[in-house]
């Protein structure tokens, strides 16, 4: 470093090519302003360690590695904006150069350059906007403030706690505009807070009690769904709402929550009889621990650990689907498709992958077809266990993404599909029966979810949308060729709303015509009362055609549908002199039991007591020409 003779290590050849494209973008010269050049060395360092998280499968999100990388972009955004007067997203636009620049040494950057760039684009635009918001409330409350230059604590917290707006820099707001936030109530607020989501969430844990002494549980759920069993360990779990027990075997067949598949359930059945049902399985630590509600009366029995067939199977049958789903998409969409996630139960499943665009429905089409041929094709497990990582990703397995392996894996087959995995699955691909997609999304930038079902979860699903069909023909007479009916009833329908819009209008022309005629003059003002029972949409026509009229008020009290209701109308004019037709419907509408509001020309209200409709238009008259 010293030989190239440059200032720091940001100055090395590493960074000077981002240096110069921040530089570039913003127009604002490197190495004249210490402030604008500790941003961009901050910018030319963070957009290295995002684009890397990105391209090694982590995306931003609020919890863990996601949480980092989303920090991070955030100062670096921050930077940007603050020092270099950048308010709009600027980040994606250096992964070009970035990839140019380390895409030989690192070719997942290069594979993965239009998920990072989306990625920190969708970032960088919500962030700005919370910048954009927070800013704005920030003066406002700065404004509100003017005289003690200070924020409160409280009020600092409800940036940072509703709006995500930073805690630093409000405070770096602050100071440049002579305020300052009271730190000591803000860190009360942080901590109350911290306590309130403590509480919240607060399970307490009792002891283990120690019955046998044990060398981790022995999984026996691959070959088998029943296990002898012993108690090794167990402890009481409290939450607010219910006690629970975790239990610990020796041995169990049941499959604990891991690699989106769900965890097992089923019973524990001791020697003499008794019957403890396991409600689900977890992994903690390397612990299986199962989850019952009460604790067998004799723990030093012999159990026998049964799992809960038919919905074992189906998990089963749905992970397998999963991995021809895969495979399906990667045939059809290309092989940039990865695996993102993935959520296995016993009724649906849902597989979550990279992806830019929408499915249209002919391709999802496509993949459901693909998918049920494999089924079809009733291709046998093939599965390899402890085959060294290395070797079976030389083989072609499909990894999962941004997921840390040990050192060896189990290796699942069916065909042509070939992951490593360690899920339960089916012995034949055709005992699925039959695979449907249920809804196909987009969940984060870039990337996109399948939800789907398959046997008799998707035969109610095809059933149910069979169902629906049927009640529309039955609907219509089953007419023979629905859509065309359809087509015409709404054509039909649309001509007569037309129609009746007319007569409607025509009916209000009439109206106003011979309610002109009946126009009595009280105080000045031309006052035109209607009672007896009308359709509103008449009513408001009528108000509307004598807006226009010289020093008029129009005040109606009708029935429509059994119900009171009032409408009250000023002239132009007469607004103009103060009065107020939102108003006075309110005081009127008392007498009808009910409510109502409007603007100063046009009001109206509704209620429940007709017989109160003729005080209520009288009263309309009063208030108006007192
Ligand atoms: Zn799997």
């Amino acid at each position: 470093m010293a030989m190239q003779g440059k200032k720091s290590n940001y100055d090395t050849d590493v960074f000077t090519g981002l240096i110069a494209e921040i530089s570039a973008l913003c127009g604002k010269a490197y190495g004249k302003d210490d402030k604008v050049d500790v941003a961009m060395r901050v910018i030319a360092d963070h957009i290295r360690a995002i684009s890397f998280s990105i391209a090694d499968g982590q995306l931003p999100s609020n919890v863990k590695a996601g949480y980092v990388i989303r920090r991070i972009l955030r100062r670096a955004v921050r930077y940007a904006y603050t020092f270099l007067g950048i308010e709009e997203p600027f980040l994606c636009k250096l992964v070009p150069l970035l990839v140019t620049e380390m895409g030989d040494a690192f070719p997942e950057l290069v594979r993965n350059k239009e998920l990072i760039t989306k990625v920190i684009k969708e970032e960088e635009d919500s962030f700005l906007r919370t910048l954009d918001k927070g800013i704005r409330m920030l003066d406002n409350i700065m404004l509100k403030n003017a005289d003690s230059k200070t924020i409160s604590g409280e009020e600092a917290f409800v940036l940072y706690d509703t709006y995500g707006f930073p805690p630093d820099l409000s405070d770096l707001i602050a100071r440049e505009n002579g305020f300052r936030i009271d730190h000591k109530s803000f860190e009360n607020e942080l901590q109350r807070q911290k306590e309130r989501s403590r509480n919240a969430t607060s399970t307490q844990e009792g002891d283990w009690t120690e019955l046998r002494s044990y060398n981790g549980t022995e999984f026996t759920g691959y070959e088998n769904i029943e296990s002898p069993a012993q108690i090794v360990r167990f402890r009481i779990v409290k939450t607010k709402t219910k006690e629970l027990f975790h239990i610990v075997l020796d041995r169990t067949p049941f499959y604990a929550e891991s690699g989106g598949q769900v965890g097992d359930t089923g019973y524990l059945l001791s020697e003499s009889g008794e019957k403890i049902n396991v409600i689900n399985t977890l992994k903690e630590n390397n612990l299986h621990i199962h989850i019952t509600e009460r604790i067998p009366s004799n723990t030093l029995e012999t159990f026998t650990a049964v799992v809960d067939k038919e919905k074992r199977e189906s998990t089963a049958n749905n992970h397998t689907a999963t991995h021809l789903l895969h495979k399906a998409l990667r045939d059809l969409l290309g092989s940039h498709i990865e695996q993102k996630g993935s959520l296995v139960s016993h009724n649906y499943f849902r597989f979550d992958f990279s992806h830019f665009e929408k499915i249209s429905p002919e391709t999802l089409r496509e993949v459901e077809e693909r998918v049920n041929k494999m089924i079809r094709e009733n291709s046998p497990r093939d599965e390899k266990r402890e085959i060294p990582v290395e070797e079976a990703k030389s083989m072609g397995a499909m990894a999962l993404f941004g997921e840390k392996y040990g050192d060896t894996v189990r290796v699942i087959r069916f065909g042509e599909s070939l992951e490593l995995c360690g899920g339960t699955h089916t012995s034949h691909t055709g005992n699925i029966g039959f695979f449907k997609i249920i809804s196909e999304s987009a969940i984060a930038a870039g990337v996109r979810r399948i939800e789907a079902t398959t046997g008799i979860y998707a035969e109610r699903l095809v059933h149910n949308n069979e169902d629906i069909v049927a009640s529309i023909k039955a609907l219509f007479n089953n007419s023979p060729n629905i859509l065309a009916t359809i087509t015409k009833v709404t054509e039909e329908n649309e001509t007569f709303k037309k129609r009746v819009e007319e007569f409607m209008r025509e009916r209000a022309l009439e109206l106003k015509k011979h309610l002109l005629t009946e126009t009595q003059n009280i105080n000045g003002i031309n006052v035109i009362m209607l009672t007896g029972e009308y359709h509103p949409e008449v009513v408001k026509n009528v108000a509307f055609l004598l807006r226009s009229e010289k020093s008029t008020m129009f005040a109606a009290g009708y029935k429509f549908e059994g119900k009171a209701n009032l409408a009250l109308m000023y002239s132009d004019d007469l607004v103009s002199h103060g009065c107020n037709a939102g108003k006075e419907i309110r005081e009127a509408a008392k007498l009808i039991s009910g409510g109502g509001g409007g603007q100063p020309f046009f009001a109206t209200a509704g209620g429940k007591d007709v017989s109160g409709l003729q005080a209520a238009v009288t009263k309309l008259v009063e208030l108006a020409t007192k």
